[in-house]
C-alpha cells in the first residue's frame, strides 16, 4: 500500500467534512500500531510494512475507521485512548472524553496537595474516565483518592483506568447527592455537567458523548448546585474545592460557592477564559 497516497486521499475527505485533517495520520498510525511521529520516520514505517503479512486487512480497517471519523465519531472512540497530561486514559461510547483545559485545574490541586500534611484524601466527584482522579493519584502518590461515579457506562471505562494507571484509587459508584455519607476530606475535585440544557454542540460531542456528562439543567447550574452541596458536606473546615464550569458562568458559581465557602477566585484557561473556581470550606 502506497501510505502517502492513503493519507492524502483521507485527508481530503475529512477536510472536505471540515474535520482536522491530522486524524487521519492518528488514525493510520492507530492501525499500524505506531505513534504518529513513528508514521514520519520512513525506517520505522517500511519496517512495519514490511512486517504485516496482509496489507489490504490494514486498509481496511484504516477505511472503516476513517468513515466513522466521517459520520463524526469523536477520534478518541476510535482509537480508545486520549490523553491528558502525562497519561493515557481508556476512553469509548459511555464516557466524556478527557479535555485538555481540564488538565489546568490539576495544577492547581498539586500545588495545594503539596503544601498539606501528608497524606491527603481527595474526592473527584463525577469521575468519569478518571482522568482527573488518576492525574492527581500518580503526580501526587502520597494522596488517597476516591474516585466518585453514577453513570455504569462510566463505570466500566472508570474502573479500567483505574486497574491500569493507579490502583490504589477508590473507586464508589454512587450518585454525588448522597455519596460516601460520613467521611470527609481534605480536597474535591470536580468536572460536573454544566452546558445549559438545549444549547447546541459540535456535532461529534452532541451526537456521541453521554448527556449525562454534558448538561447541567435548565440554566446548567443545577448539577454543578448539587456538586457543590456535596462538596460542602464531604469538605472538612478549610478544605478546598476546585470545579470547573463554562466560561461564562464564574460570576454564578461565585454566588453559589459563596453559601458554604470562603476565598472564591475564578481561575483563567490559557487563553484567558475563567473555566474554574476555587474555594475554601469555611
Ligand atoms: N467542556 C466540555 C465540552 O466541551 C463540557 C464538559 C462538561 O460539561 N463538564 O463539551
Amino acid at each position: 500500500m502506497e501510505i502517502k497516497a492513503i493519507l492524502r486521499a483521507a485527508k481530503s475527505q475529512l477536510n472536505e467534512s471540515n474535520i482536522s485533517e491530522v486524524d487521519a495520520e492518528h488514525l493510520l498510525a492507530h492501525v499500524l500500531g505506531l505513534t504518529r511521529m513513528d508514521l514520519h520516520n520512513p525506517v520505522v514505517l517500511e519496517a512495519t510494512l514490511l512486517g504485516i503479512s496482509d496489507q489490504n486487512i490494514i486498509e481496511e480497517q484504516f477505511f472503516d475507521l476513517l468513515d466513522r471519523r466521517l459520520n463524526f465519531e469523536p477520534l478518541q472512540y476510535l482509537t480508545g485512548i486520549a490523553g491528558f497530561r502525562h497519561l493515557e486514559i481508556q476512553v469509548g461510547p459511555g464516557v466524556l472524553v478527557p479535555r485538555p483545559e481540564s488538565e489546568l485545574l490539576i495544577d492547581a490541586v498539586l500545588l495545594h496537595i503539596k503544601n498539606l500534611p501528608q497524606p491527603v484524601s481527595v474526592v473527584d466527584l463525577g469521575a468519569g474516565s478518571g482522568a482527573l482522579s488518576l492525574a492527581v493519584a500518580t503526580e501526587a502518590p502520597s494522596s488517597r483518592v476516591i474516585a466518585v461515579e453514577k453513570s455504569p457506562e462510566a463505570l466500566v471505562w472508570l474502573k479500567k483506568n483505574v486497574s491500569h494507571i493507579a490502583e490504589n484509587v477508590r473507586v464508589v459508584e454512587g450518585d454525588v447527592h448522597d455519596v460516601l455519607d460520613g467521611i470527609k476530606c481534605d480536597v474535591v475535585i470536580a468536572n460536573p455537567p454544566y452546558i445549559r440544557q438545549g444549547v447546541r454542540l459540535p456535532r461529534d460531542v452532541e451526537a456521541f458523548e453521554p448527556h449525562i456528562a454534558l448538561f447541567g439543567g435548565p440554566t446548567g447550574l443545577e448539577i454543578p448546585q448539587i456538586f457543590i452541596d456535596a462538596a460542602a458536606r464531604l469538605l472538612k473546615s478549610q478544605g478546598v474545592l476546585v470545579i470547573e464550569h463554562g466560561e461564562d458562568q464564574s460570576d454564578e458559581i461565585a454566588k453559589l460557592l459563596s453559601v458554604d465557602f470562603i476565598e472564591v477566585a475564578s481561575h483563567d484557561d490559557l487563553v484567558g477564559r475563567p473555566r474554574w473556581s476555587s474555594a475554601v470550606r469555611r
